[in-house]
């Protein structure tokens, strides 16, 4: 293991009942990089995720963040350790104000002051503008960047976001990728699951592909575009 490796992942093995889902994964994310994990659809991005980040259980195999073994913590400990999801379809708190659900991403670190309310904002001035509104009422872009933004609310030292671009228009989504490469280039470490490979590559500093469970491709977006597995995996 290197030193600067944030997140370390060997041996997992995750299954729903008798499905297996996830075969031996490895995965090492540096610390200030950003990590990519493509595949098709029911390859287990989103286990992997769930498994990560302590909402699904089911497995085998050893997690450890920043130095910790946080296999089989409960949800709240992992995020409580800096370690914050951003789940597929948002699932903001519809009922609750824009700045409330800001508000509530901030609470296992006590609460934000005026001054880091407004370091928020200025990355999404959008939100800023809106931010009495009820959140149910936004869009689905201006949801997923609350949502980026809630999760941003706790100051973590690693965010993971399962397929930000679903359902989102192609303008928005060239928005998104454009506010993740500024966390990106602000040296927040990210792990992406995303549908739209190109935009994921063109991000990352090192992707995987999984296919069917298995890791089978970690390197460069460059060396993975090149393998031509991509095409293959998608293909089927
Ligand atoms: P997608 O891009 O479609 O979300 P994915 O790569 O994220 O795909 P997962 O959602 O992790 O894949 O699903 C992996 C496999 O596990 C699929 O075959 C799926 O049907 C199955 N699966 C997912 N959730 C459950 C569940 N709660 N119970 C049983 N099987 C599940």
């Amino acid at each position: 293991t290197r030193p600067q490796d944030i997140l370390v992942i060997r041996g997992l093995c995750a299954n729903y009942g008798a499905t297996d889902v996830l075969s031996n994964v490895a995965l090492d994310v540096r610390q200030g990089q950003t990590v990519s994990v493509l595949g098709a659809n029911g390859a287990g991005k989103s286990t992997l995720m769930r498994v990560i980040s302590g909402l699904h259980q089911k497995f085998k195999g050893s997690i450890a963040f920043d130095g910790q073994d946080i296999s089989h913590l409960p949800a709240h400990k992992v995020a409580s350790l800096g370690l914050v999801m951003v789940p597929e379809g948002r699932q903001v708190f519809t009922e609750l104000s824009v700045q409330d659900n800001i508000l509530l991403g901030a609470h296992t670190r006590g609460g934000l002051t005026a001054q880091q309310l407004e370091t928020l904002y200025a990355m999404f001035p959008k939100l800023k503008a809106i931010h009495t509104r009820r959140a149910g009422l936004l869009s689905g872009g201006e949801q997923q960047m609350l949502a980026i933004a809630r999760g941003l609310a706790s100051s973590p030292l690693m965010m993971m976001l399962d397929e930000p671009s679903l359902g989102l228009a192609p303008a928005i989504v060239d928005d998104l990728f454009v506010r993740l490469a500024a966390l990106r280039d602000q040296g927040l470490t990210l792990l992406l699951v995303d549908q739209m490979a190109d935009l994921a590559l063109t991000l990352s500093h090192q992707s995987n592909l999984l296919d069917m469970g298995q890791i089978i491709f970690t390197g460069t977006s460059d060396a993975l575009l090149e393998s031509g597995l991509l095409d293959r995996a998608y293909l089927g």
